[in-house]
């Protein structure tokens, strides 16, 4: 078998100490303010998809971190496919747009194996049911889900971890939005049937001949790190 719990045989940093995801237990994170933190305002601008698109400000005020890849992550239910878990509670799918630090470093490969190197925006993706009655809130939805971010990106939990698939690099700085999109069963069934594709990512070996019934690796241990909840709107 090539499990999760079996990476760590190829791959020593998966059994690191700070390694992703985790479980954001909210009473436990630790709040930052004007007053206590050095954060800015996270810019997020994928104006320029595929040629510069960058993020600036959050956890790294003076760096910028370029859009490396997106992919996203899911489970065998609609329940349980997000890798972040809140207070034990998991999303439908979770998106991840990977970035890496290009002003310390000249590659993504290089950055990866650097503790300020990769800047991961994580997005939840939660799954409704279609009700007859909720026209309005379903073009909503759809949109949004269009857009594959929130409409309200001030709030995030932020901290110290790894790539969620081998090798498990513990260079990840984490940010995970609060705010979920919304999509339907339908699009995250369409997803489980999807071949596996993320180009710097080792994909691991799995039994499913390549299609991917679930790619959401279990949540690790928090150990001694801190979960920080920013609210951008309070720092501005
Ligand atoms: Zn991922």
């Amino acid at each position: 078998h090539s499990g999760p719990d079996t990476w760590w045989v190829h791959y020593p940093s998966a059994s690191g100490s700070m390694q992703s995801p985790v479980d954001i237990i909210t009473e436990e994170t630790w709040q930052a303010s004007r007053e206590n933190s050095n954060f800015e305002p996270l810019e997020i601008d994928y104006s320029s998809m595929g040629g510069g698109s960058n993020v600036t400000g959050g956890p790294y005020r003076h760096y910028n971190f370029l859009l490396e890849q997106i992919h996203m992550h899911w489970g065998e239910s609609d329940k349980n496919g997000s890798e972040h878990y809140v207070n034990g509670k998991g999303y439908s799918a979770e998106l991840h747009f990977v970035h890496w630090n290009e002003d310390l470093y000249s590659s993504y490969e290089e950055a990866a194996r650097n503790d300020d190197g990769i800047l991961v925006l994580a997005v939840f993706v939660q799954f409704i049911q279609k009700h007859k009655n909720t026209k309005t809130h379903t073009d909503k939805h759809t949109q949004t889900h269009t857009n594959s971010q929130p409409e309200d990106t001030s709030k995030f939990w932020t901290y110290q971890g790894s790539l969620t698939t081998p090798p498990c690099y513990e260079s990840v700085t984490w940010v995970i939005f609060e705010n979920c999109i919304y999509t339907s069963s339908a699009v995250l069934k369409k997803y489980r049937e999807l071949k596996y594709y993320a180009e710097n990512e080792t994909r691991p070996d799995d039994e499913f001949d390549g299609q991917l019934k679930t790619n959401n690796r279990p949540v690790q241990p928090i150990g001694v790190r801190k979960v920080r909840q920013i609210n951008s709107q309070l720092i501005d």
